[in-house]
């Protein structure tokens, strides 16, 4: 990339692109726009991150930061029963549970450190070409050759440039963090089918857990699962994951999208996207965080025709996976939610 580069998100890709882009010696500035205070979802980190943080040089700051570690995946799902799945076997060792506000935090420290200039709580209004690249209307307007978009799934800079997003499904995750009872241990993940989706537990540091409905939003909102009355209704249905919703509830039920989707094209004239904006996959493969991170390294390495092929080939690669994975499951397949996505012919050809 040639001339100052402006970074819009500071989600692991933006951070991870503004990093890479400093220690290469770019101008470059991240716009972020929050303080990385609250709660992020998407705090389970597979052990192929392991690689990727210590090529990153930022393995002694995360391990300093108290991730608690994952060992394995139990689920029911496909049968009643609960299977598990150790990281034992993988080379990387074992995978953590994070506090992903601070993890991203932790990623935009490092690229501050390298030279970037990080704007914390700036948001981006919109991009505009003007003669040499693009004017970024933020708080004070600045000047860039190259924009990267790495605001996650809404892809909003790409989509104003003309990007398009192929949505797959609607999926939601309705969420409630608890203050784990006194003395219980932590656990680890736990996956649990259920006729109309999936709920997700994962221990979080600092003695909490989140308990998590995943759902078409349709679903969702017909049956009133974003309320406090309708999450613990449908809780109560799941026969092993209510018993991990143990404890003191810590905040509101929240609701973010997990929709899967791809951007096409991922980059244009002056401009690229990383991250979920890029790809953005089902929060089931826990690996949406380290294709973010790879992306970020990636989009800055070039060539672009290089990046374009690293993300066609993951999107193939996640509709191959996302078909299986839901495949498995055959106890609820007359359901749209689960026959849709067993049923995925995979993307078109081009
Ligand atoms: C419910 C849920 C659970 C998940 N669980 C996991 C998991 O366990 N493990 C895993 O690996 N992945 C998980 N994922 C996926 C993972 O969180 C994402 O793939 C990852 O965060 C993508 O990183 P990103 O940097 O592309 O985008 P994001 O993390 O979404 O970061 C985008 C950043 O851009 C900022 N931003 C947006 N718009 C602007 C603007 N206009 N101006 C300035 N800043 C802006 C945002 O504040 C944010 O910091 C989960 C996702 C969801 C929805």
């Amino acid at each position: 990339m040639q001339g100052d580069v402006a970074v819009v998100g500071g989600g692991p890709a933006g951070a991870v692109a503004a990093l890479e882009l400093a220690r290469r010696g770019a101008a470059v500035t991240l716009f972020e726009r929050s303080d990385y205070g609250g709660l992020r979802m998407g705090e389970t980190l597979p052990p192929a991150v392991n690689p990727l943080l210590r090529a990153l040089g930022v393995w002694d700051r995360f391990v300093a930061s108290g991730p608690v570690p994952s060992y394995q995946t139990a689920s029911a799902w496909g049968g009643p029963e609960v299977a598990e799945r150790s990281f034992v076997f993988s080379p990387h060792g074992h995978g953590w549970h994070t506090d992903r506000a601070g993890f991203d935090r932790m990623l935009a420290d490092a690229a501050a450190e390298a030279g970037a200039d990080v704007r914390r709580g700036v948001a981006v209004r919109g991009v505009r070409r003007v003669p040499g690249g693009f004017a970024v209307d933020a708080d004070a307007p600045v000047r860039a050759a190259v924009v990267v978009d790495a605001t996650g799934r809404a892809a909003r800079i790409a989509r104003s440039l003309g990007a398009r997003r192929e949505r797959l499904d609607r999926l939601v995750c309705v969420a409630r963090v608890f203050a784990r009872p006194p003395g219980t241990p932590p656990g680890d993940t736990f996956l649990e089918a259920v006729p109309d989706g999936w709920w997700y537990a994962s221990p979080l540091p600092a003695g909490r857990r989140l308990v998590a409905r995943f759902a078409d939003a349709r679903f969702a909102a017909a049956t009133g699962l974003a309320t406090a009355a309708g999450w613990s209704a449908a809780l109560a249905s799941a026969p092993r994951s209510r018993e991990l919703a143990a404890g003191t509830p810590i905040g509101p039920v929240r609701v973010v999208s997990a929709a899967s989707h791809r951007l096409t094209p991922v980059s244009g004239p002056g401009w690229l996207a990383v991250g979920d904006a890029a790809l953005a996959v089902d929060p089931l493969s826990s690996g949406g965080a380290a294709f973010a991170m790879e992306s970020g390294r990636r989009a800055v390495a070039g060539p672009e025709e290089d990046y374009r092929a690293f993300v066609r080939s993951a999107a193939v690669e996640y509709r191959a996976v996302r078909r299986e994975v839901y495949g498995w499951e055959r106890r609820f397949a007359g359901n749209a939610f689960w026959r849709d996505r067993a049923e995925d012919p995979g993307p078109a050809a081009g």
